[in-house]
Order: C-alpha cells, then sequence, then structure tokens
C-alpha cells in the first residue's frame, strides 16, 4: 500500500485504493444487465469488472466517505428502483454523499487535461468549490455554501413534450442505467456531472442564474425525494440527450468480434436478461422509437 498525503484530510498516512465511483452501482449495473456483464462507451470492446479505482485517501477518510455512500444505497438507491415508495425522506447523509461524489469527480478530472484551458478567474473558482467540498466532507464547514449539490432522479420516459428535440434511440437506457461523469461549462455556468444510473448529481461551481433550477436542489438536514416538478434550463436536456448520443456512438464502434461475444452471452443469458432492469429500459426505448431502438449495434452500455 502505498504512502503519502491523503487528498481529503492531508494526514500522511498509508493510501487506500478507492473507488472513483461507489463500487455499488457497478455492482448493480453488473447484476441488473441480464448477462452479467457491463461495458462502458469510452470502452466498449472491453467488460469492465469494477470500475476506476485511485490511491486518495486514508483508511479513516475511506470509512468516512464509505458511511454516507452505505446509506444513500440503502435509504436510496435500490429503494427507488425497486419502486418501494413514490417518497423517500432523507437525512444528512445525502448532502455528504453528493459532495463526496462531485469531489471525486473533480478531482479525476484535475489529474486529466480537461481543466487546463480554464481562464485564471474559473480557475480559482474550481480551486474554491474544491477547498468548500473538501471541508465539508470532513466536517469543518456546515454546508458547502454556494457549491450547491442537486439530485435529479431519472426514471424511463415515454415521450416527450418539447417534439423540437429528436432524442436518441436509446435515451431510456441512457436515463436509467448508464453511469456517466463530465465538467460541465458554458459562459453562464460550471458544474460536475455525475450519473449513477438513476440518479444525476450535480456539484455547482457557477451559476450565473440559480433561478433556471429548481426542485433539485439537496438541503442539509433533510428534505423528500418525490415525484414533482423539477425545473432546469432547456439546454440541460439537450446536454443530458447528447450524452446519450454519444454513448450509443461509442457503442456501435464495437468490433465485429466483441458484438459476436454480447451475441452469444445473450443467447446463454435470455432466461435472466427477460425481466431484468436492462430489459426494461431496452423495452422502453422500444416502444418509443420501433426498430429504430436496434441501429445501434449493441444496445448501449449493456451487452444484449
Ligand atoms: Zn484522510
Amino acid at each position: 500500500m502505498p504512502h503519502g498525503q491523503c487528498r481529503l484530510c492531508d494526514v500522511e498516512s498509508s493510501l487506500q485504493l478507492s473507488h472513483v465511483l461507489p463500487a455499488f452501482v457497478i455492482r448493480w449495473l453488473r447484476e441488473s444487465s441480464g448477462t452479467g456483464h457491463i461495458r462502458t462507451g469510452t470502452s466498449p470492446n472491453r467488460r469492465v469488472q469494477d470500475g476506476p479505482k485511485r490511491y486518495w485517501l486514508c483508511a479513516l477518510c475511506e470509512s468516512l466517505l464509505g458511511r454516507s455512500e452505505d446509506q444513500f444505497a440503502k435509504g436510496l438507491f435500490y429503494p427507488y428502483i425497486k419502486g418501494e415508495s413514490s417518497q423517500f425522506v432523507y437525512g444528512e447523509w445525502l448532502l455528504h454523499f453528493c459532495v463526496s461524489i462531485s469531489w471525486r469527480v473533480l478531482q479525476r478530472y484535475k489529474e486529466g487535461a480537461a481543466l487546463k484551458d480554464y481562464e485564471p478567474d474559473a480557475a480559482a473558482r474550481i480551486a474554491e468549490a474544491e477547498r468548500t467540498w473538501k471541508a465539508f466532507l470532513v466536517g469543518q464547514l456546515p454546508h458547502p455554501g454556494p457549491f450547491q449539490q442537486h439530485l435529479i432522479p431519472f426514471d424511463g420516459i415515454e415521450a416527450v413534450s418539447n417534439q423540437s428535440e429528436i432524442l436518441s434511440p436509446n435515451i431510456n437506457r441512457y436515463l436509467m442505467r448508464t453511469m456517466d461523469t463530465d465538467i460541465v461549462r458554458s459562459r453562464t455556468t460550471n458544474f460536475v456531472y455525475a450519473k449513477l444510473g438513476r440518479f444525476v448529481i450535480l456539484g455547482f461551481i457557477h451559476e450565473d442564474r440559480p433561478s433556471r433550477w429548481s426542485g433539485a436542489k439537496v438541503h442539509v438536514r433533510t428534505g423528500r425525494i418525490e415525484p414533482r416538478r423539477y425545473t432546469m434550463p432547456k439546454e440541460f436536456f439537450s446536454y443530458v440527450n447528447s450524452k446519450a448520443r454519444r454513448e450509443a456512438e461509442l457503442i456501435s464502434g464495437l468490433s465485429p468480434r466483441q458484438a459476436e461475444k454480447i451475441g452469444e452471452a445473450y443467447r446463454e443469458n435470455i432466461n435472466a436478461f427477460i425481466g431484468s432492469d436492462a430489459f426494461i429500459a431496452m423495452k422502453n426505448d422500444r416502444r418509443m422509437f420501433g426498430e429504430a431502438a436496434f441501429i445501434l449495434r449493441g444496445p448501449a452500455k449493456e451487452e444484449l
């Protein structure tokens, strides 16, 4: 185990190999795929076992993040997918969990070149958001201030009222079952985007007009996740749709050998696939798009 400075508490310690995105989401994707395997858009030719991991945290911080992660899994993620209720009351753990995801995704993008072209004031805001999230996670701040977290629960969709938007034919599969991350930036906004199955978490770094977003803000102490009107800029749905399209394009870049392997996996597991969550997502796309849902050589993300 390597020795180094923990990214969260700054203490020199032996560092744990921890998941950037929660392992339970990857486990769920695998178990509900009908074939026992998942692939990602970024490397469609490879089955994903476990998701990315990094030596970032000491054992104490690892267990600190693990606690709210566990509460999210048991208190919201699984009950929501199972449809156990239409209303979920959350505690302080939800904000802690959302901040931990935004912080982890930001760490990951900092390692790459994604943030290199930020002008000094935009870079300063990123640094400020990071400092604030870190201080909140270790209990030095009572809330993340302007660097809010929003949580949007998604389900399959049957139709859209805005016909000007041409939906990607895998939109249900994307909304219901993808794991995805990004840093979104425009002239007026900048946020961390993390999609964990049915849930999208947005960690705001900057927003000129916060009133464009309502209904999804995660509160400090408690709140409810329930069917309600979520208001967000229409560009956001276009963005999500473009993410679905990108995913479909990447998956259709599968090699013939991998496409054949996928076909085999489904033939072998057909009984497990029928009735699985992946099957339901597929059926929703089929209902909306008919045969066009199958123009992708393999269904997005999942193996079919
Ligand atoms: Zn630590």
